[in-house]
């Protein structure tokens, strides 16, 4: 299977249905061979608008929702960026190729941070980001993403990938002010993309498309 025809062919479709607008997502997602996100048997299927299974009854998100979450997030290059929910290490590829691209002098890069609950899902995803090129530019790191990751805080865009009841105060502490955080916020069964932005006068939210995720298990999420 050629894969870059595959994946050419993706983008320009998630263009055209508008999930794709800027020209720095476009790049990203051009160069993140997501073949090498996906479990093997399942890599014909890499560039199909739909979520798979990556295993511990978990998914990678379909093309669409990582485009439109990403436009959302509206990223650049330099930033820090905090990513909860690692799983396959997918969508911090994409935001690493962003935040510091392919081929820019390293003294420009930031870097992504991204957490996962589940241990061997982010040994998995730090195999993959490997493979990708991307160990240098995403820091997996275990643990309950609902309580961020302090340790590299402030963050100056931070993604949820995993439904929430509401978002959790800690992600938005670790925001930097003038930062952006997206996340789905909503039940188990349906939720919104909501952006989040804090302001010197607080915390401005709207919202965008429906989604379905699977849930953010954790102290200020659901409970397993
Ligand atoms: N961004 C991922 C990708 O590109 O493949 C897809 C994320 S998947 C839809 C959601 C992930 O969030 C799962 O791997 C799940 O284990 C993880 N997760 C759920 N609750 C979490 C929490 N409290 N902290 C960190 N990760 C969590």
């Amino acid at each position: 299977m050629d894969f870059e025809a595959e994946r050419r062919r993706l983008v320009s479709w998630l263009k055209r249905a508008g999930f794709l607008a800027s020209a720095k997502v476009e790049r990203a997602l051009l160069a993140v061979p997501r073949e090498l996100f996906v479990p093997e048997e399942l890599r014909e299927l890499a560039y199909d608008d739909r979520p798979l299974p990556i295993g511990h009854g978990q998914t990678i998100s379909a093309p669409s929702v990582v485009a439109r979450m990403t436009e959302l997030l509206d990223p650049d290059v330099g930033h820090r960026v905090l990513e909860v929910g690692t799983g396959s290490g997918y969508q911090a590829a994409v935001l690493a190729e962003i935040v510091a691209p392919t081929g820019a002098p390293r003294e420009s890069w930031g870097h992504v941070w991204s957490i996962e609950r589940i241990p061997e899902l982010a040994e998995q995803a730090r195999r993959n980001l490997e493979r990708a090129g991307y160990s240098d530019r995403v820091t997996v790191v275990v643990g309950d993403g609902t309580l961020g990751y302090p340790e590299e805080a402030p963050y100056d865009r931070i993604m949820v990938t995993a439904a929430a009841p509401s978002i959790p105060p800690p992600l938005l502490e670790q925001l930097r002010v003038g930062g952006r955080l997206v996340a789905p916020i909503g039940d188990r069964w349906s939720q919104r993309l909501v952006v989040a932005e804090k302001t010197p006068r607080g915390v401005e939210t709207w919202e965008d498309i429906e989604v379905l995720f699977v849930p953010l298990v954790g102290r200020y999420g659901w409970h397993p």
